[in-house]
């Protein structure tokens, strides 16, 4: 097995396992060799290596876990999507936009997530939550970005679809639904079975208001069958709290317990419009108490929400509640630590309080927390025994200077910039700046392609048969 060593890193955020947090480390040796962290210092390595990295001037950090994302269609709307919402549908956009903008074919897919997978790479995410309609070719394409995966593949008993502005209709086909649930499982054991030993899965019926309880339920038992996490969207959008609290009596979260969903291993995405949020303002205050009282966890991807002017109420509550906290990128840009810095400061906006959170919580969320969230404690941390997942963060690019403090330079100044090197597994992904495994160019070419016949397809599939340009005009007006 091959050893690599890096000598004398000037700093490592090294975990501390019996207080069960992140910790700074200064000047010390780490070594892997294979997929497993054989030495963090204090003393210097001891054995051979064959491979030396001279650890001046770099920070050495844990991969980011990413527990939400949907790579096989959010690149296609950059451009389309960051400022499009319907005011009607309390702001969102979700619906409107998947009914009019949908992924063509599998060619699109393909490249939309090999154009995400670079950027995921690029920015130190080392595991993914892949939340995706699952397509051939998807598995091989996950193994080749050399990413450890945890393929999600989406079903529902019911399609969204627009009748008016007004929020979501729902077509129901059952059978569908089950359908779906046994392509997810074969799926999610063929990504098991593969020969990387890198690649998992995560059940996944899509959203809280398009599965039956039945599915749920079934998801949920198939999860803890095969040891995996469960997800599923839930209070994402107002719209979805009202059609739950008309269904049902009760508000999503408090529907997901009451079928037994709730509890360690489920990862609700977004559960952000809980009952005491200021744009439900529901009666009962139990929502954050049922997340923290079973160990739910949460994925929390504040970008999606933030443009569309809604933020969590808050980051520092759900934590202190005992909500297990990991983050996510729903949308584009793939970019956890923009993530990590975005959610930081609308934490503190919801807050009004400086110390409500601080960047150790958002560090952890995005490693131990996300980690915890799949059942894992092998990934998420350095420390001897776990994955070798890595990334080498180069102190000496511009806006880490001066670097007194390299986790707030890295997150509050630098991001991706700063990422040159990442390794997952042991093996070599990304080296100064560019990813070893895919052709982001090349993937981007085919990108554009796909988001023009995605376009093209748009009159056909609005509920009002508006082109691209009617229902997102371009942000400047295009003069003669
Ligand atoms: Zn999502």
């Amino acid at each position: 097995m091959p050893t690599t060593v890096i000598r004398n890193a000037d700093w490592v955020i090294a975990w501390d396992a019996a207080q069960q947090r992140q910790v700074y480390r200064r000047g010390v040796d780490i070594a892997f060799a294979g997929d497993t962290i054989t030495h963090l210092g204090p003393a210097a390595y001891p054995g051979t290596a064959d491979r030396v990295i001279d650890g001046a001037g770099l920070m050495v950090m844990p991969g980011l876990i990413d527990i939400h994302s949907h790579p096989h269609h959010e690149p296609l709307y950059r451009g389309i999507r960051e400022e499009h919402g319907v005011a009607n549908m309390h702001m969102t956009g979700l619906y409107e936009r998947g009914q009019a903008f949908s992924v063509p074919d599998d060619e699109a897919r393909e490249a939309s997530a090999e154009f995400a997978y670079c950027e995921l790479l690029l920015s130190g995410v080392t595991s993914l939550v892949d939340i995706s309609a699952p397509f051939d070719g998807w598995i091989e394409l996950f193994a080749k970005s050399g990413m450890r995966g945890f393929l999600a593949p989406g079903y529902a008993s019911a399609r969204w679809f627009l009748e008016n502005d007004l929020g979501p209709s729902y077509d129901w086909d059952e059978a569908r639904g089950r359908a779906g649930f046994q392509r997810a499982l074969r799926v999610i054991d063929a990504a098991l079975a593969h020969p990387s030993g890198r690649l998992s899965g995560v059940v996944s019926p899509m959203q809280i208001d398009t599965c039956t309880e039945d599915l749920l339920r079934d998801s949920r038992d198939a999860a803890r069958e095969r040891g995996l996490a469960f997800t599923t969207h839930c209070a994402q959008s107002v719209n979805e709290v009202r059609e739950m609290i008309f269904r049902y009596g009760v508000t999503p979260i408090q529907w997901a317990h009451r079928l037994g969903l709730l509890g360690p291993g489920t990862i609700l995405g977004h559960a952000l419009f809980i009952d005491t949020h200021s744009w439900v303002r529901w009666h009962t205050k139990d929502d954050l108490k049922l997340l923290g009282d079973t160990g739910t966890a949460v994925a929390h991807c504040p970008t999606p929400f933030a443009r569309y002017g809604q933020i969590m109420e808050h980051f520092g509550d759900y934590l202190r509640a005992g909500a297990v906290m990991g983050l996510g990128t729903d949308c584009s840009p793939h970019n956890l630590v923009e993530e990590m810095r975005k959610a930081s400061v609308l934490a503190r906006i919801a807050a009004r309080d400086i110390h409500a959170v601080d960047v150790a919580d958002f560090l952890h969320a995005a490693t131990a927390g996300g980690a915890m969230a799949l059942l894992r404690d092998d990934i998420g941390r350095l420390a001897p025994g776990k994955k070798a997942d890595l990334v080498l963060v180069d102190l000496s690019c511009a806006q880490m200077q001066p670097a007194r403090d390299p986790l707030r330079g890295f997150v509050y100044h630098a991001a991706d910039r700063a990422v040159r090197d990442v390794f997952v597994d042991g093996i070599q992904v990304v080296a100064d700046r560019r990813v070893l495994t895919m052709d982001q160019a090349d993937a981007a070419r085919r990108l554009a392609a796909a988001q023009e016949r995605m376009q093209a397809e748009t009159p056909q599939r609005d509920y009002l048969r508006r082109r691209s340009e009617e229902i997102v005009p371009l942000s400047l007006p295009l003069a003669d």
